[in-house]
């Protein structure tokens, strides 16, 4: 009798456990290990499905033997145990990668440094909305490996961040979304920018010329690349200028143009509901897709205007005394706190810091120097902060909590001013996550 595949699952969160419920409904031998404490959510639902796990420990025994393993997005490369199975040449792959083995579904994949969920949350409701029996996985919601042992989609919306690109070599993106390319999580790649972009790229891998790449054209590094890179895919830019391309969309005076090679339609920007020219490519990027997959156009006018977003992404929290709170605590590097300061008009009481991934700072010099009037530091090391910031805005302050730091900010503005949580920095030196920040921020801004 042929023996069963042996698949090691590495790391039981919401990607690992599902990929764990699709290989044991496919009859495979299947194996969880996580070095961590394992979520009693599911945990239970390993244990619901008899699937032998292990917790805060790597058994190499029980995972050398693997004929291939799926990494959780959030182990580097890099780590010990990972090169120990590359060099032993036992395949590691992705979630996606696995649990596309198992669906016919039409994939539209969603990658970007910035605006991957808010957009892949648009591009769902828009199919949604049409009445397509369409599921929404990749970094937002439920796992994509669960939905395919458990539903049966048509169509999935993939959020797909760069290190689940890295694991994943045959799926293909019957529309893929490159938002844009900014540096990111250098950490994981050698501190080496092209080697990101290489990454951020396999969104086109395996395309083919019934495929689409809907891409910023605005972007510098997408277009410098696209110039020398041989994409297979039909290439659909979106841009805030005119663009002759026969499939696309764009801004001319103040309507936006949407062109799917065989028809065109128009809606009026003020009608979208996200504000903010970082996502006005969100809405364009979504809207051009859906038009491609040839959803009427009155349906995706509704939808890119009843459209709400999801929370931490500069959100309205509240006005106290003329002062207006806005939480973009998702904001965890720079360049989306670059749209953010450059969204809002002056003055900004500026709340920022964390962890700092390697930032530079350079590009927000000119837009502080012009709307800040003051920076509220929220990390425990805020030299970088200081370094940048120092001689440009005579007021800053170091805080070491949400609490602290919405008093303070208080304190310092005047009516009619703003105050920006938008960090640039990740969260976890004073909180669980980015929501955990947001919450603590909003809670604070509701006491005053
Ligand atoms: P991601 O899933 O890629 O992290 P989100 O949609 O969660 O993206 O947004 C993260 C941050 O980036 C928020 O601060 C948001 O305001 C900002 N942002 C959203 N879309 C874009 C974009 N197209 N370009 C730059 N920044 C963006």
């Amino acid at each position: 009798m042929k023996k069963k595949k042996y698949i090691v699952v590495l790391g039981a969160g919401e990607s690992g456990t599902g990929a764990a419920v699709l290989c044991e409904k496919q009859g495979y031998k299947v194996f969880v290990s996580d070095n961590n404490r394992i979520d009693k959510k599911y945990k239970n639902v390993l244990i619901h499905h008899k699937i032998d796990f292990e917790e805060g420990v790597h058994s190499i025994e029980k995972i050398m033997p693997a004929n291939e393993v799926i990494k959780s997005p959030g182990i580097p490369e890099c780590s010990p145990l990972i090169k120990n199975l590359i060099e032993k040449g036992i395949p590691v792959i992705s979630e996606i990668e696995f649990a596309a083995r198992f669906t016919h579904a039409k994939l539209i994949c969603i990658t970007g440094s910035n605006g991957k969920t808010t957009t892949t949350l648009l591009t769902w409701h828009i199919l949604k909305n049409a009445g397509l029996n369409v599921g929404l996985a990749g970094n937002v919601g439920q796992s994509f490996a669960l939905q395919v042992a458990e539903q049966n989609f048509d169509y999935y919306v993939l959020e797909i961040s760069s290190f689940q690109l890295d694991g994943m070599f045959k799926v293909k993106a019957d529309i893929a979304i490159l938002l844009n390319i900014t540096p990111d999580h250098l950490n994981r790649y050698n501190n080496n920018f092209d080697n990101y972009i290489d990454s951020k790229f396999r969104i086109t891998q395996n395309q083919t010329e019934n495929d689409f790449l809907i891409y910023t054209a605005d972007d510098p590094i997408i277009s410098r690349e696209l110039r020398n890179r041989k994409i297979n895919a039909q290439l659909v830019p979106v841009s805030l200028h005119k663009n002759e391309n026969d499939k696309g969309a764009y801004i001319e005076n103040d309507k936006i143009i949407f062109k799917n090679g065989i028809n065109t339609f128009t809606m009026s920007f003020e009608k979208l509901a996200l504000q903010g020219k970082h996502n006005t490519y969100n809405s364009l990027a979504a809207g051009v897709a859906t038009h491609l997959m040839e959803i009427r156009k009155q349906s995706i006018k509704q939808s890119l205007a009843d459209f709400r977003n999801i929370a931490h992404r500069l959100e309205y929290v509240a006005s106290v005394h003329g002062i207006t709170f806005i939480n973009d605590s998702k904001a965890t590097n720079v360049n989306a706190t670059w749209y953010a300061l450059e969204f809002y008009s002056k003055p900004i009481v500026w709340i920022a810091g964390g962890v700092d991934k390697g930032n530079n700072y350079d590009v927000l010099k000119p837009l502080v120097s012009e709307k800040v009037k003051a920076i509220i530091c929220l990390g425990l090391d805020n030299t970088n902060l200081r370094k940048a910031f120092g001689g440009i805005v005579k007021v800053m302050i170091e805080t070491e909590s949400a609490e602290e730091a919405v008093n303070e900010a208080y304190l310092l503005a005047k009516k009619n001013d703003t105050v920006l949580l938008s960090p640039a920095c990740a969260s976890f030196d004073l909180f669980l996550n980015f929501e955990e920040r947001g919450e603590l921020f909003k809670y604070a801004v509701k006491q005053l």
